[in-house]
């Protein structure tokens, strides 16, 4: 058993402890909290990135059978560019926010 300092009180508190007897702040939840919410968040922008590369997936299945038959002119090449730009705009969103959470 050691004694560690409480975050939020600075009162002096044993590392086997729950929460602060002074204060209440959770002691040993914070050392077991806190990697698994970075671990969620990494996993909520990889999840980010992976619809991204979905909605690129379904914007060229969309653009390229309208445009082979009917030009640019066909809107549902249009609505494939825009769901392709949608798609890398989502990943790219998600890459640089996991870049963001990550250092
Ligand atoms: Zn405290």
């Amino acid at each position: 058993m050691t004694l560690i300092n409480c975050s939020e009180c600075g009162r002096e508190v044993s590392d086997k402890a729950t929460a602060c007897p002074n204060c209440g702040n959770p002691i040993g939840a914070q050392h077991i909290k806190q990697p698994t919410l970075i671990e969620q968040t990494s996993k909520t922008w990889k999840f980010t990135q992976l619809l991204g590369w979905i909605l690129m997936l379904f914007g060229v299945f969309i653009f390229f059978p309208s445009f082979n038959m009917r030009g640019l002119r066909d809107p549902m090449a249009g609505l494939g560019i825009l769901v392709f730009s949608l798609g890398i705009l989502t990943a790219l969103v998600g890459k640089f926010e996991a870049w963001w959470h990550h250092s």
